[in-house]
């Protein structure tokens, strides 16, 4: 057969790239894709401002539904990922809920907004330069709920224990143990092992239903 079509040239049209999402549009699309589907969840969402957790230089692109560098080779998380873990953690209001991995804070704003006041909400975050990052961005919010603090998040928080829910936004082989011992009966852990996002469900002192839902990446944990 004779290739017929003429050869490719270039017209001098210019293709317009595709407009950046805008805050509503992202979470219309986590809703639409029901990978958000509870009300709490999805408020916190529209309250809490993904642009005042990303780099000056990814402002405008800080409602794409990606994963963006924060720099000390940490991310803020995709949004659908953020949305899958918080709608798996099933936070309640006035829950103490420790968080490893603050990173930006995204997720922790986000914690705060679903536990409410009445909460306690402890971050953990290896990297004392992304704790102040966080802290600067957390400003805006006012929340008297949270505490943000540096260190070796695999530990948990002896201190404080126990936990309503247990969330890490960093991977590792096996949901450290700590975790599990300072988990309240009742409880949930939400946290990445290998390419896997786990749930765990402490239903009596020694007995824990897992889930896993694969297809995940995550910074490793220190
Ligand atoms: N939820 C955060 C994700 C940040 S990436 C956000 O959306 O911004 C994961 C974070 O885990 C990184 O900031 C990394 O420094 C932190 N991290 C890695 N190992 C850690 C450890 N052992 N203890 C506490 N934080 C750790």
């Amino acid at each position: 057969m004779v290739n017929c079509s003429p050869p490719e040239r270039d017209l001098g049209v210019q293709v317009p790239l595709l407009p950046h999402l805008t805050k509503e549009q992202l979470v219309e699309k986590l809703i639409f894709d029901k990978t958000l589907v509870t009300p709490r969840i999805i408020n916190a969402f529209k309250a809490i401002d993904r642009k005042d957790f990303v780099l000056p230089e990814d402002q405008d692109i800080a409602y794409e539904d990606k994963a963006l560098s924060i720099g000390y080779g940490a991310t803020i998380s995709q949004p659908t990922t953020v949305a899958i873990m918080l709608e798996k953690l099933e936070a309640e209001p006035d829950q103490k809920i420790l968080e490893i991995g603050t990173g930006s804070g995204y997720l922790t704003a986000l914690l705060a907004e679903i536990a409410g006041d009445m909460s306690q909400i402890f971050s953990i975050e290896y990297i004392p330069e992304l704790k102040e990052f966080a802290i600067a961005n957390l400003k805006k919010y006012n929340f008297k709920n949270l505490s943000l603090l540096t260190g070796d998040g695999k530990l948990g928080l002896n201190e404080h224990k126990p936990f309503d829910r247990i969330i890490s936004s960093a991977s590792s082989d096996m949901v450290p143990k700590a975790w599990k011992d300072q988990l309240k009966i009742g409880g949930i852990i939400v946290a990445p092992v290998g390419d896997n996002l786990v749930l765990l469900d402490r239903v009596s002192k020694r007995k824990f239903r897992e889930e896993k839902i694969p297809g995940f990446i995550f910074v490793p944990l220190k």
